[in-house]
């Protein structure tokens, strides 16, 4: 098969961007991309009123990747993020962007040690990704040099004011002299996300891409009418009849969502949690097996999962019927995506009836109320739902992976210890015939071994040469890490 080429050269953006978005697959600019791109290109605020799905985060990060100046050390673009699970998220987004660039982009946030983080800004850095509170932390213990920062992106900026950051948020714009280009996203504008606009940013080009409430209109949205204490096992019966591939459970409270998820276990249903007070480690795995498909539902809160990037879910679940309308439409909002069709199921108490109320008129759309499943039909199709939940299928590629194919890491024996550079490392391949410094990634120079990342499937063809070859005048031990 052809490889499509992107069409984002119709952009001033350099080879090595054309050629990572090219091996991630983006080949054509979503509608936000195509408003961003070129006003950050062009030096200008912006001010973008969208949500996940909608490829902010390739918006900024391509004009930023392109605006990086390599041979700086200080960082030139902070990012900032309200939950550490985003930070990771858009890290590895903006590092796969400029891989072929070979950027730096460390990330930091709270619950991870700092002095790791402390090393990574002390070498070199070009973007870094962080969520307030420790980018705080890394400035006042001058860890994060802030002179050089050009670009400073506020995302999820209405998230980040819900969750007590706002005083956070502007320090740190304040503190960035000369002022840098500033973007800020939000997938609300209410007033207090206005008022920060207003204060800190300079006729700001303002984006509002509508990308949930145009899927509103492909979901399917229906409820029950259910009091808490019968939730539960009309869940399990409706699921049984829904027999979702896909689907995401909606709680609200981190208790409830520990609470389900251990009586899904229970029946053996195979599926995942996601909230706040888990511990760092564990709702990074949640969100990575989810998304590779160890299992197929997830219950969680809004905050939790806001902004993260999963597939397109065949059904959204809100156990907990939502306390705002907007969380409605974002929890909605994982289905219907990329018009296919979805199903958002509510279950809705008494009290709740004005809530429905309130989200029919902001969504234009009716909830349809239905009866409870029929038992007699649960029970014919159960076998076939507990089935399906002993099936193992064979796990989802990583976002990235074709791109990651093409790389080899490699380890080489010796390190500062022995006086090595990356110019000693580059040199010696750049003698291998066939080998060129484009096909060379980061290196990284540690104490007593050193890493080279080998683009363009040539890592192979590096590794047998450098078998026969020397760097820095000795014969090293070199081999594969992955
Ligand atoms: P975001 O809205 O930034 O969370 O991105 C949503 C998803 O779309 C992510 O998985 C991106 O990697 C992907 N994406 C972003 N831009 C493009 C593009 N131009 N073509 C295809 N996929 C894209």
């Amino acid at each position: 098969m052809k490889k499509q080429t992107t069409k984002f050269i119709k952009y001033d953006i350099s080879k090595e961007l054309q050629e990572s978005l090219t091996l991630l697959g983006y080949i054509n600019p979503t509608p936000i991309q195509e408003e961003i791109i070129p006003a950050l290109l062009a030096g200008r605020d912006v001010v973008g009123k969208s949500q996940t799905g909608s490829g902010k985060t390739a918006a900024f990060a391509i004009p930023i990747c392109e605006a990086i100046h390599w041979d700086d050390n200080a960082p030139q673009a902070l990012i900032l993020e309200p939950t550490r699970e985003l930070a990771v998220q858009v890290r590895e987004e903006i590092f796969q962007i400029g891989r072929k660039k070979k950027l730096k982009v460390p990330v930091i946030f709270g619950g991870m040690p700092i002095d790791k983080q402390e090393i990574s800004l002390k070498q070199k850095a070009h973007i870094v990704v962080g969520t307030p509170g420790r980018v705080l932390d890394h400035m006042r213990r001058d860890n994060l040099l802030l002179h050089n920062i050009k670009y400073l992106v506020v995302d999820e900026a209405d998230l980040m004011l819900d969750m007590g950051f706002l005083e956070d948020v502007s320090l740190i714009i304040k503190s960035i002299n000369p002022k840098p280009i500033l973007a800020l996203f939000s997938a609300t504008l209410g007033e207090h996300v206005t008022k920060l606009i207003e204060i800190h940013m300079n006729d700001p080009k303002v984006i509002l891409i509508e990308t949930d409430t145009e899927t509103v209109s492909t979901v399917e949205q229906i409820g029950y009418k259910l009091e808490n204490h019968d939730k539960f096992n009309s869940l399990i019966d409706i699921l049984i009849l829904e027999n979702p591939d896909d689907c995401m459970l909606f709680c609200g409270t981190r208790e409830m969502v520990n609470s389900l998820f251990q009586q899904m276990k229970r029946k053996g249903i195979r599926c995942g949690m996601l909230h706040g007070a888990m511990e760092q480690r564990d709702r990074l795995f949640a969100i990575d097996d989810f998304r590779l498909g160890k299992f197929h539902y997830l219950v969680t809160t809004d905050v939790a999962a806001r902004g993260i990037d999963f597939i397109n879910m065949t059904h959204v679940i809100n156990y907990d019927f939502p306390t705002n309308k907007e969380n409605y439409v974002h929890r909605i909002g994982r289905t219907g995506r990329n018009g296919k069709s979805g199903k958002a199921i509510s279950f809705i108490q008494d009290s709740e009836l004005r809530g429905k109320k309130v989200v029919e008129e902001f969504t234009g759309a009716s909830i349809e109320m239905k009866e409870l499943p029929n038992r007699e039909l649960v029970l014919t199709k159960k076998d076939t739902f507990f089935k399906k939940q002993k099936v193992r299928e064979a796990l989802k590629e990583k976002k990235g992976a074709v791109f990651n194919n093409t790389i080899t890491m490699l380890s080489i024996g010796g390190g500062k210890k022995s006086k090595m550079r990356p110019g000693d490392i580059v040199g010696t391949i750049c003698s291998i015939e066939g080998v060129t410094q484009e096909d060379i990634g980061i290196v990284d120079v540690r104490e007593s071994i050193s890493y080279v990342e080998i683009f363009n499937s040539k890592g192979n063809l590096v590794l047998e040469a450098l078998q026969e070859k020397t760097i820095k005048g000795k014969e090293r031990k070199v081999q594969k890490t992955k």
